[in-house]
């Protein structure tokens, strides 16, 4: 089989996968395929509860807050959150531009009332995050919208930023439940399943009780956070195969990996490596990142030619080593290196990262 190093869906662990396959078969508490379990069933239900309270318990957050599971993925948020926290206010929400996603954001923000842009990635090729002195926050913004780590630049933020006063929404999509954090300090959080805990499919939205008063009273009930509370996140068929898949990704999180902060210690680990075949002495690999905000989920970096890129990639593909290719919008090389993917795929592509660079410089 070949090594899942693509920028998404990333790899799922054999244990998970191997119990999934079990459920297409048939539940065994059920005796259905999980492709024919009503959302309706007591068994669902218990699903979703049980997964509320993982994700909970993994990111340390009280009762308080809401976990969603909802449908339309990372991008349906950038939509959702302005236009319950934005529309028909008058002051700005903050947006940080620092790559191609939270980019991506803006344009669903304008739609819904006034963005201030407070920084921009964009003059330097976004080849770095800013420095706090350069983050001048407004204390009255409606939010701060930010995307923890950039999937396509792999740059990530290793601190919180922006002000306690004013609620932070941040896209984890591809880095969560990768390492512990202070995700108390968050008022709203959201990330779709498929780098990190699962399938496609599915998004996770953990809200702060209370965020939503003041939300608009007449939205499309599918698009209401409120409406989706209430429903307890089955306020239409939900996408049962994923969720299910997230719910075990979560049990093997906790009881298998440890908890977080060995999730964290596993892929700082991987990225540590990586890192180093890339900063060997003789320049052959070009890390795209500053050196403080490389992210430990998408290692991207360039050769001195395009020809070298398609040979490195050409060859790797046939070494076993699937989806290095960097975002089509940026190009180059992006090996990723999500929860899923083990130590040994990395020490594996490190092997043939350090021979074609033996072979080639
Ligand atoms: N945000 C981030 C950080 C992403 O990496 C992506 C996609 O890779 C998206 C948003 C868009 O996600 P989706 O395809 O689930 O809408």
């Amino acid at each position: 089989n070949q090594l899942n190093f693509s920028g998404g869906p990333g790899a799922l662990p054999e244990s998970v996968l191997r119990q999934l396959q079990e459920a297409i078969h048939a539940v065994p508490e059920v005796g259905l395929s999980i492709l024919g379990i009503s959302h309706r069933s007591d068994w669902f239900a218990a699903v979703v509860a049980e997964l509320q309270s993982n994700i909970r318990g993994l990111l340390g957050l009280p009762p308080s807050y809401h976990v969603l599971f909802l449908q339309g993925g990372a991008t349906q948020q950038f939509s959702m959150v302005p236009m319950a926290l934005l529309a028909g206010r008058s002051r700005p929400a903050d947006y940080l531009q620092t790559g191609y996603w939270s980019g991506k954001a803006l344009p669903e923000a304008r739609r819904e009332g006034p963005v201030r842009v407070v920084w921009s990635g964009q003059a330097c090729g976004f080849g770095r995050l800013p420095r706090d002195e350069e983050l001048d926050f407004a204390s009255d913004a409606a939010y701060l919208h930010y995307v923890s780590n950039e999937t396509v630049e792999g740059l990530q933020f290793h601190r919180v930023i922006g002000r306690d006063e004013v609620p932070r929404v941040c896209d984890m999509s591809s880095d969560f439940l990768s390492a512990p954090g202070e995700f108390g300090r968050f008022s709203m959080i959201y990330a779709h399943a498929q780098k990190n805990i699962g399938p496609s499919g599915v998004t996770v939205v953990v809200l702060k009780d209370g965020l939503l008063d003041g939300a608009p009273d007449a939205m499309p009930g599918f698009l209401d956070y409120r409406r989706q509370i209430e429903a307890g996140s089955i306020f239409n068929t939900p996408p049962v195969f994923a969720i299910y898949a997230v719910l075990l990704v979560t049990r093997w999180l906790r009881d298998d990996v440890g908890g977080l902060a060995a999730m964290g210690g596993i892929n700082a680990a991987k990225a540590r490596l990586l890192y180093r075949a890339l900063d060997r002495a003789d320049g052959f690999y070009r890390p795209r990142a500053a050196v403080p905000d490389r992210s430990t989920m998408n290692v991207a970096f360039t050769l001195a030619s395009p020809e070298l890129e398609k040979r490195f990639l050409a060859e790797a593909e046939d070494a076993g080593f699937s989806g290095l290719a960097g975002h089509r919008s940026v190009g180059g090389i992006r090996a990723s290196i999500y929860n899923g993917l083990q130590l040994g795929a990395v020490e594996k592509l490190v092997g043939f990262m350090d021979d074609y660079r033996r072979r080639h410089r």
